[in-house]
């Protein structure tokens, strides 16, 4: 079947293009890019996608999707879901289920559950110790077998560096990312927000930036030792930030990404104890946040992640200290990012290209181009569209976002996986 996407602006970094074009897909696939008006002749399937842009599907490499186990938090469905309408076409997903995806069976019940259904296409990532108690290296030959894309206790640091260095060297045989948390839990210290004059003003417990610049300084280390692949996940300091930078000149294979709520609020957020503010790593201060969009100016942080954390309103309706870490992202990322580029941090090329080709990348998928041939996961988004966040309208199953009443600028308005339209604005 022919489809023919006419009249946007298609930006598509993999290909260092950015014009209006036209874009055939046939088949599932891309088949060409070319100058207006290439392809349509009477009768075709069109898209108007007048005064829109035209982008490879965004890839989001740090989600999670709570089943199995969580279901009354989110499932593959409805995580897919919210993934289509925030113009994401593939997730990568954590394995903090329940059980837990450190072995074969899950990694295949969850790629099952994403074929049933059938919206976006999503990547399981495999815990890197058995049960994410860090104690002993999970079957990672075995979940990569059945389709594991990375490695990651997310959720929970790696403290035994000896592990850490196992399964550096272990995932360096097939050249397999290992995406980290870092927070020393020592140094943590049983905190809840970000260690400072917000923490201090409420009387809550802090987490000094510490905690996350020492384990990122010792996991480069270890990736030097090992020539393994590191993946920072959520960076969220300037300390963290200065290292990759220094990682990378020294030519080492580090990537880090940043969520957009690290780059857009602050400690103050927490004000008022609100839970929707609570987040691991926590919301640090605006030194922080401007060393995070100056990591992503330069280039030292690669990707843009949400790291969607749905929970259940009972998990964030109590005390600040007990209350679940963590938001939910996939719907308010491409307006969070949209920031940026009016900030003039980033071009819109640029963050289309942390949205898409580099993820991609780094988890070694074929996705995040309109390369011709490439499969046709296309996203077609109003930049200037205007909307107010209402958090019972999400589509995730939950409502836990720090960003409600929010206006925003920018909205996916059509998404397509395989060249099959899964979302409508
Ligand atoms: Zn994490
Ligand atoms: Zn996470």
């Amino acid at each position: 079947m022919k489809l023919v996407i006419y009249g946007g602006t298609v930006i598509d970094p993999a290909n260092d293009r950015e014009a209006a074009l036209d874009v055939l897909i046939e088949d599932g696939l891309i088949r060409a890019v070319d100058k207006p008006g290439s392809f349509l002749t009477a009768g075709d399937t069109g898209i108007d996608a007048s005064g829109l842009v035209v982008a490879p599907g965004f890839v989001d490499m740090h989600v999670h999707l709570r089943e199995p186990g969580f279901e009354y938090k989110e499932t593959v469905l409805t995580g897919t879901q919210s993934a289509v309408a925030g113009g994401f076409t593939a997730v990568a997903c954590m394995a903090n289920t329940n059980p837990v995806n450190d072995n074969g069976s899950v990694t295949r019940y969850i790629i099952e559950k994403a074929q049933t259904a059938n919206l976006a296409r999503v990547f399981p990532i495999g815990a890197l110790s058995k049960g994410l108690k860090g104690e002993s290296l999970a079957d990672i030959g075995e979940m990569v077998a059945a389709g594991a894309v990375a490695i990651s206790d997310d959720g929970r640091p790696v403290m035994d560096g000896n592990l850490m260095r196992r399964a550096l060297e272990y995932c360096s045989m097939f050249q397999l990312p290992i995406s980290v948390h870092e927070e020393d839990l020592h140094l943590a210290a049983g905190g809840v927000m970000n260690e400072g004059p917000t923490s201090l003003r409420l009387g809550l417990k802090g987490i000094p930036n510490a905690a996350e610049d020492a384990m990122v300084a010792r996991d480069i280390i270890l990736a030097r030792l090992t020539g393994g692949r590191l993946h920072i996940a959520h960076t969220s300091t300037r300390g963290a930030v200065a290292l990759v930078r220094q990682a990378k000149a020294e030519g080492l294979q580090v990537t880090a990404e940043a969520a957009p709520h690290h780059f857009i609020l602050t400690e103050e957020t927490v004000e008022g104890y609100n839970t929707n503010a609570k987040m691991a790593p926590p919301l640090r201060q605006m030194g922080d946040v401007l060393a995070i969009k100056e990591g992503l100016r330069d280039g030292t942080i690669d990707a843009i992640a949400t790291d969607h954390a749905p929970h259940h309103r009972d998990e964030k309706e109590v005390e600040f200290d007990h209350a679940a870490n963590g938001i939910v992202g996939l719907e308010t990322a491409l307006p969070l990012t949209l920031r940026l580029v009016k900030e003039g941090v980033l071009s819109l090329s640029e963050a289309v290209r942390k949205l898409t080709f580099n993820p991609a990348r780094i988890l070694g998928l074929p996705h995040g181009t309109l390369s011709v041939g490439a499969a046709a996961d296309v996203v077609i988004f109003d930049p200037a569209r205007s909307w107010q966040v209402v958090p019972e309208g999400l589509r995730s199953k939950s409502r836990n976002t720090p960003f409600g009443g929010w206006e925003m600028t920018g909205k996916a308005m059509t998404t397509l996986v395989g060249g099959k339209i899964v979302y409508t604005a």
